[in-house]
């Protein structure tokens, strides 16, 4: 046997290399110089099993740790070394590497003797509704476009008294092996399409699917504190499984319309409440209206300032986690009129003289503009 190149060399990695590192550097030989991508090249060849086989050692930390310390001599000394002669041991042991970069079906296979039941996909569906519906809760009613299981054939996909065979082609096993050059594949039975099993006799109405697509019309109950673009999940109305598989579920995302008055802000509902300077400055007691059309009774305070919040406590958004509800609340703005009455406009400059004195802000240069 000739001598042996050392197997870190062979990846181009020191002898500190990472685990990552060494995967890594495999990676890329085992891509260059993959026969797929070179046929016919026996150098090319060559390299890849050399560098499999230093991949072999140094990706396993046991034998990287003995070959570290022993060199080439202990690795052949030892029962679980080989050298790979055939290609589908390579797959077998370096299955993620090659399944990911050659996207083939490297992993073991199951033999079937009928339908598998597999689950069905999950669905999205976008349902819009208003900030006061998203406040107090509401039912919605969609049309959702899904798989539903075949009642006809009680989703076999067989006629009623027949079932699938095992398909004679693949053994069920699904996939058949194609030998090509060094390299042997495995690929989708033609025969069961990669079923590993054939319906001999298909249900008339799914046509051997055991499911069928259509309409149905869904009343999803939207709880109320319902935030923007949460994802409702709306258990097993999604598509149907097959052959009798759970079916996945249904995700309904919230949109919600603005409102010309209120806003969310957290859990709390929030609204402009404009008033007179009358009111800000003297204090007020109103009756208010929330976007439910209940009434509350708030307090302006005596010297309101514009931007101050007036508090409904627990009359906000109902909380969707825990316990409670968000506030209702108001925040105080000023009503500046365009235009007033002469009357109105007399009884101002009237309060402005009179305060005059008062006001301690406004003097001097700033005076000159308010004449
Ligand atoms: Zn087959
Ligand atoms: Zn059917």
């Amino acid at each position: 046997m000739s001598k042996k190149r050392d197997y870190y060399e062979i990846l181009g990695v020191p002898k500190t290399a990472s685990e990552a590192d060494i995967k890594k550097a495999y990676r890329k030989l085992a891509m260059q110089h993959h026969p797929d991508r070179n046929p016919n090249d026996k150098k090319a060849e060559a390299l890849f099993k050399e560098a499999t086989e230093a991949y072999e050692i140094l990706g396993d930390k046991d034998k990287r740790t003995r070959y570290d310390q022993y060199g080439h001599e202990a690795m052949h000394a030892g029962s679980d070394y080989h050298s790979y002669g055939n290609s589908n041991d390579i797959f077998s042991h370096f299955g993620d590497i090659f399944g990911n970069i050659f996207n083939q079906h490297a992993g073991r296979q199951h033999k079937r003797t009928g339908p598998v039941p597999a689950q069905g996909h999950d669905l999205a569906y976008e349902v819009t509704i208003s900030l006061k519906e998203s406040f107090v809760g509401c039912k919605k009613e969609i049309k959702v476009y899904h798989y539903i299981s075949c009642v006809a054939c009680t989703h076999t996909g067989s006629k009623p008294g027949k079932s699938a065979t095992s398909c004679t082609s693949c053994h069920g096993t699904g996939a058949t092996t194609v030998q090509q050059g060094f390299f042997a594949f495995s690929q989708p039975c033609r025969a069961c399409s990669g079923n590993g099993f054939i319906i001999t006799d298909p249900c008339a109405t799914c046509r051997g699917q055991s499911r069928v697509q259509q309409y149905e019309t869904l009343t999803v109950t939207i709880p109320a504190g319902i935030y923007r673009s949460a994802d409702l999940r709306v258990v097993h109305k999604g598509d149907a499984g097959t052959f009798g598989g759970p079916a996945g579920h249904l995700y309904v995302k919230i949109n919600i319309t603005a409102d010309t008055l209120f806003q969310r802000r957290d859990n709390d509902l929030v609204c402009q409440l404009t008033l007179t300077y009358a009111q800000l400055v003297l204090g007020a007691q109103l009756e208010v209206e929330s976007i439910d059309g209940t009434r509350h009774t708030v307090k302006i305070p005596k010297g309101c300032p514009v931007g101050h919040e007036i508090m409904v406590i627990g009359k906000g958004f109902h909380k969707l986690q825990g316990t409670g509800a968000g506030n209702l609340i108001f925040i105080a703005q000023c009503a500046i009129p365009k235009k007033l009455s002469t009357e109105a406009k007399e009884a101002l400059l009237a309060y402005d003289k009179a305060v005059e004195h008062e006001s301690s802000g406004i003097t001097g240069f700033f005076k000159k503009f308010l004449g």
